[in-house]
């Protein structure tokens, strides 16, 4: 049975008493719940988050790190730091890190290493441009997104992997794709997970959905059969509207 997440991207959002505030808004909200729930706050608001969340059903997790353990990087935060706070699942591959912060699926294959070595479970995204799904390309830039950052993993390391699938010119755009085009991608993606780790593998690995997702739109998108979740952004940051996607399970 795969795990059914829904993950809360803050990307740049929230200081400190922001942060106190929507946890404590989000707890008002918990319910039991089919979904894994977790909210990835920027890094200056793990160790806060954390503290807050120590005895909830909320997984903090974070939004990105480097893939060095330590040195001379400014700026940077290492898996070493991140799991010496206690977290344990990081997001890589964000579109907006590969557009603004230069991230290859070279520098993503990095980091996932890094990642899967310091016990780390990752939520790698991925997804394609506009552009590319216009002239239908989008299996082909995602199967190699996948294939260049993920498939020199083993089996073993490969089933710490959850995937996110976020076609770029659905996030944060209020644009998003149907239904149908998140489950035919998905189905994609799991058919040639199976060719490469077998059918146990691919049918097992959690696989979520990103872009646009909102408390109207959730529970069709959540309905379908590849589709175990959602990586949301700007709906993660009202607790109402978080949870509203949350129970759409
Ligand atoms: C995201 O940032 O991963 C995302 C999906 O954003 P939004 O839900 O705002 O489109």
């Amino acid at each position: 049975m795969r795990k059914h997440i829904v993950a809360g991207n803050w990307k740049m959002n929230n200081g400190l008493s922001q942060t106190q505030a929507l946890i404590s808004d989000l707890k008002k909200q918990i319910r039991t719940s089919d979904a894994e729930v977790m909210i990835a706050p920027s890094f200056t608001n793990l160790w806060q988050a954390f503290q807050s969340l120590r005895q909830d059903d909320i997984e903090v997790v974070a939004q990105n790190m480097h893939f060095a353990e330590n040195g001379a990087y400014t700026g940077e935060v290492s898996p070493g730091m991140l799991k010496s706070i206690g977290v344990q699942t990081v997001i890589l591959g964000h579109s907006e890190r590969r557009a603004y912060f230069n991230e290859t699926d070279e520098s993503l294959a990095k980091k996932v290493d890094a990642a899967l070595a310091n016990d780390i479970r990752v939520i790698f995204c991925f997804g394609e441009e506009l552009a590319d799904r216009k002239s239908g390309k989008e299996e082909a830039v995602v199967g190699s997104q996948i294939k260049n950052a993920l498939f020199h993993l083993g089996v073993n390391a490969f089933k710490k992997i959850v995937l996110a699938y976020e076609p770029v010119w659905a996030i944060g755009t209020g644009e998003t794709a149907s239904p149908e085009q998140a489950q035919d991608m998905h189905a994609f993606i799991r058919k040639i997970l199976a060719d490469k780790y077998g059918s146990e593998v691919a049918d097992n690995v959690s696989i979520l959905y990103g872009g646009s997702v909102k408390p109207n739109n959730a529970q069709e998108i959540f309905g379908k059969p590849d589709v175990d979740g959602g990586l949301i952004g700007g709906a993660s940051l009202k607790a109402e509207d978080f949870f509203a996607i949350v129970n759409a399970f």
